[in-house]
């Protein structure tokens, strides 16, 4: 292993580039996950994490020591109980994953799925709620590419007194979320996707409503490690559950202050003018968008179906050597699409121009790096 990694151009979609202000904050000296300071962080944290998710100021928000699927996982562990039903929408490997976990939570699950590409019809959803105590989805389908639509989802549930668990890993902190005004009640990312935080912890918001139901729990969460009540003790009362990583809450902490002083519109902004960027930049090499209906891409995913006949590992091996990383497709889209990351700092033109020169050079391909920067409207770098 060499000393010194080169730079490296990180396109994926997940982990992302670290934010300086998180990698700076990283280096901040160790304090006591029981400190004064720590909690007055930690109350900051919290305040932060309810803008991104748009909640009540009430709602309980939090971070877990794990990554993504953690978030997931806890969503199910205190919510579900054997013999519950469950609708979980999948039309991609993370619903799937959703269903997966719901079961082993003892859940009677029902499922609601897709063709590979499309979004889920809400009339499905609708057609399947009925008996069903949680419904859950993942709101950007990161395998796919897919933007499932969430608002017209939480609407029937909300009639059906269902509780609607949503996957924001690919949306919170870049995309718009609104969890007090969908009905959403838990919410749950990875610090490694839209706010550009070393991986390693999962910001979760649950509602008053998802509370009451834990409450009313006829045994405890098997998976006490995030019990709710024992996250609401160490978050709110300040009393020892488990020893935190506070040096991922201090990085957290910087990335999510720089989201919000950036403001949650201007990234979406910078997420839609960088993708359509590439889109122009690389359409006339016949890449195309994955996803058919326009209002089913999910802008933070970028999926583009190859041209016919690229040769898909040997382009991605060759960015490789550039150390540049790209993603391909997952499972049945592999060779067929690659996944272009939209997150946090991979929504900057400068990396996207390093691919753009790189593609140029590996294609024998002019003009795509001039194509991609006259496409752009005035972003900062
Ligand atoms: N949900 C979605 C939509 C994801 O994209 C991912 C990871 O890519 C996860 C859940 C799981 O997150 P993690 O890999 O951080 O555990």
């Amino acid at each position: 292993m060499p000393d010194a990694t080169p730079e490296h151009t990180l396109l994926t979609p997940g982990p992302t580039p670290i934010h300086p202000r998180a990698m700076q904050a990283l280096t901040r000296p160790m304090l006591g996950h029981m400190d004064p300071e720590v909690f007055a962080l930690n109350r900051e944290i919290q305040a932060d994490l309810r803008v991104m998710y748009g909640t009540e100021e009430s709602t309980f928000t939090a971070l877990l020591a794990g990554t993504g699927s953690l978030g997931m996982e806890a969503g199910f562990a205190n919510l579900v109980e054997a013999g519950d039903e469950v609708l979980v929408c999948a039309n991609g490997s993370f619903g799937r994953r959703m269903a997966e976990m719901a079961a082993r939570y003892g859940a009677r699950v029902r499922l609601v799925t897709a063709p590979l590409g499309e979004a889920i019809n809400p009339d499905d959803v609708a057609a399947h709620l009925d008996g069903a105590r949680m419904v859950a989805v993942v709101h950007g389908e990161t395998s796919t590419g897919v933007l499932n639509p969430v608002p017209e989802i939480a609407r029937l549930v909300r009639q059906s007194g269902a509780l609607l668990t949503v996957d924001a890993v690919t949306t919170a902190g870049m995309e718009p979320f609104h969890m007090a005004e969908w009905g959403v009640d838990y919410a749950y990312t990875g610090a490694q996707k839209c706010l550009s935080a070393p991986p390693g912890l999962a910001p979760v918001a649950i509602s008053e409503r998802a509370f009451a139901r834990f409450a009313a729990r006829r045994a405890p969460t098997p998976l006490w490690y995030c019990d709710f009540e024992g996250l609401r003790d160490y978050w709110d009362d300040h009393s020892y559950h488990h020893t935190v990583p506070v040096n991922l809450h201090y990085a957290l902490h910087a990335a999510l202050r720089a989201a919000l002083d950036e403001g949650l519109e201007n990234r979406q902004r910078r997420v839609q003018e960088v993708g359509a960027a590439i889109q122009t930049a690389l359409a006339p090499l016949g890449f195309t968008p994955y996803v058919r209906r326009p209002e089913d891409r999910l802008p933070t995913v970028l999926a583009l179906r190859l041209p016919e006949g690229f040769d898909d590992t040997g382009v991605r091996t060759a960015l490789r050597e550039r150390h540049i990383s790209v993603t391909g497709g997952l499972g049945p889209t592999a060779g067929l699409i690659w996944r272009l990351g939209l997150m946090g700092e991979t929504a900057r033109p400068a990396p996207y121009l390093t691919l753009m020169h790189a593609l140029e050079d590996i294609l024998g391909e002019r003009g795509l790096a001039g194509r991609f920067q006259d496409a752009l409207a005035p972003v900062p770098a």
